[in-house]
């Protein structure tokens, strides 16, 4: 079965920050899930190097637009590969291929008489790269998204595209078709989206003004607006409009965070109606990280969240821990450096990471290096391998969006318990007794094995820790599909070398 999942493709206008990566890791986390059920995968990620935005920061930085772009791709890569995110394809939109698949789109709605030219005055967003109308604005007249940036009065001729006639068509398939949008408080608000009639959709810039796109191919002295470009990626990602690119796009799920519902959910699947072509099969809609104590996050206040500072410090799973485990399905959920740092240390640190080098450190001491060999089991032993096998189910099916956060908690209680576990059955002391030896021998197994079926969890999640933590166990092949399963560690398997896998970090002060 073929699973194909899509992050935006990101303005290069400016340095990749902590929504780039949530998307993206969030991404990962369910191309991870869907590769361990044994599904066939396909995700695609990139950058967005057109409109007006681009074009003016490269001129602000004095750099030609060539090298300006491969400067900020190149950043955007390697975020991508710091956080271990594993697409299959990165998208530049400066690519010829897409370019042309662009251009045949637009030629395809302009022949069936869909696309209209007609003059335009208008409230206009740079930020956005689109026409406002008063209703979009605060108080003040400015964008509610982008308040310093000034909106300005622009009266200019352009092309646009047909949105009305396709309203109904659209509100009839979201009915029909409830889990389009997830979760179902986005679905609401795209359905309120289509409650009044669409104004056509200007699709195209004229060159005066911006230069950075791709040509109107129905007139040269236009470039396509930066949106219709950017979201017919998901399609020429797959080779669209060749041959093969069908059964990927059945299966097509965007990943998006609220503040571009609208392009996705009503702009996409309307140009993809006008087009002639099916929608994609899910729009995942995510709300959005504040600074601590819900404040936004800014450089002025200092409470950005650099993904490379947190990584340097901590390292990457800390940081795809903290994001997996705390994004809120409906509301919008808080991030700072020492928020991360104080999940990586209590539950990473000392629930999971210090409970695997311990058990393994006494057994590698006191039993020849190898995992021990267990004699029978006591009901308390079944009580926790069942918690265990219980916790990490919700990962061994398919993961909706949504559902992530709650999947990953369970993963913590489960350590939780084998920490309590092992308190409680105190194997140092079971140790000191030869009458004892052998129960203190099953003890250490039952928790090596309970650890290895958690941490062939957690490689969805922490793929780099968790490779680790199976090489420690001389355990690193986990099946494909992977179906969770006990007793799969052999007693008497030579261990391999224990590392700390989630060193402690102190605060920054106490350094
Ligand atoms: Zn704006």
């Amino acid at each position: 079965m073929k699973s194909y999942i899509t992050t935006p493709i990101y303005y290069v206008n400016g340095a990749p920050h902590i929504g780039h990566a949530y998307t993206s890791i969030v991404a990962d986390i369910m191309k991870r899930n869907r590769t361990a059920l044994g599904m066939e995968m396909m995700l695609s990620t990139g950058v967005d190097e057109h409109g007006q935005k681009n074009q003016e920061a490269a001129r602000d930085l004095g750099m030609q637009i060539e090298p300006y772009l491969d400067m900020r791709c190149d950043e955007f890569r390697k975020v991508f590969d710091l956080l271990d995110v594993d697409y299959d394809y990165f998208v530049r939109t400066s690519r010829e291929g897409h370019k042309k698949a662009v251009a045949h789109m637009e030629q395809t709605i302009f022949d069936k008489g869909l696309i209209v030219k007609h003059a335009y005055t208008g409230i206009y967003c740079k930020g956005c790269e689109e026409f406002k109308k008063e209703s979009d604005l605060t108080e003040d007249g400015q964008c509610p998204l982008h308040p310093t940036m000034k909106v300005e009065q622009t009266d200019e001729t352009n092309y646009f595209l047909k949105m009305e006639p396709f309203r109904q068509k659209l509100l009839d398939h979201i009915e029909a078709n409830p889990d389009f949008v997830h979760p179902a408080a986005f679905r609401n608000e795209l359905k309120q989206m289509l409650s009044e009639p669409l104004e056509d959709l200007c699709i195209s810039r004229p060159k005066e003004r911006v230069t950075l796109g791709v040509d109107l191919p129905f007139d040269p002295d236009f470039v396509t607006y930066v949106w219709f470009d950017a979201l017919a990626n998901y399609l020429t990602n797959i080779g669209w409009p060749e041959d093969g690119y069908q059964d990927w796009w059945a299966a097509c799920e965007h990943l998006i965070g609220k503040d571009i519902l609208k392009p996705h959910g009503v702009y996409w699947p309307i140009m993809l109606m006008a087009a002639g072509l099916p929608l994609p099969k899910r729009l995942n809609v995510h709300s959005h990280w504040t600074g601590a104590g819900g404040v936004k996050m800014s450089k002025s206040i200092g409470n950005v969240v650099d993904p490379h500072e947190v990584v340097e410090m901590m390292g990457v799973d800390a940081l795809r821990w903290y994001l997996a485990r705390h994004m809120r399905a409906d509301s919008d959920s808080q991030i700072s450096v020492e928020l991360i740092r104080q999940t990586y240390n209590s539950e990473l640190g000392n629930k999971i990471g210090n409970l695997l080098s311990r058990v393994a450190k006494f057994s590698n001491k006191n039993f020849d290096g190898k995992v021990p060999v267990p004699g029978p089991l006591t009901e308390e032993d079944e009580t926790l391998r069942r918690t265990v096998m219980q916790a990490v189910s919700g990962l061994a099916g398919e993961v909706a969006m949504p559902d992530i956060p709650a999947r990953v908690h369970v993963l913590v209680t489960a350590a939780e318990a084998m920490n309590e576990y092992i308190d409680h059955q105190a194997p140092w002391s079971l140790f000191k007794t030869e009458e004892t030896r052998e129960r203190c021998a099953t003890v250490l197994y039952v928790t090596l094995d309970c650890q290895r079926v958690l941490f062939e969890a957690l490689a969805q999640i922490i793929p780099t820790s968790a490779a680790k933590a199976l090489a420690m166990l001389n355990a690193p092949e986990v099946a494909v599909p992977w179906t969770p399963q006990l007793d799969k560690l052999a007693g008497g398997t030579q261990l391999g070398d224990i590392l700390a896998l989630f060193p402690r970090v102190n605060a920054p002060e106490a350094a």
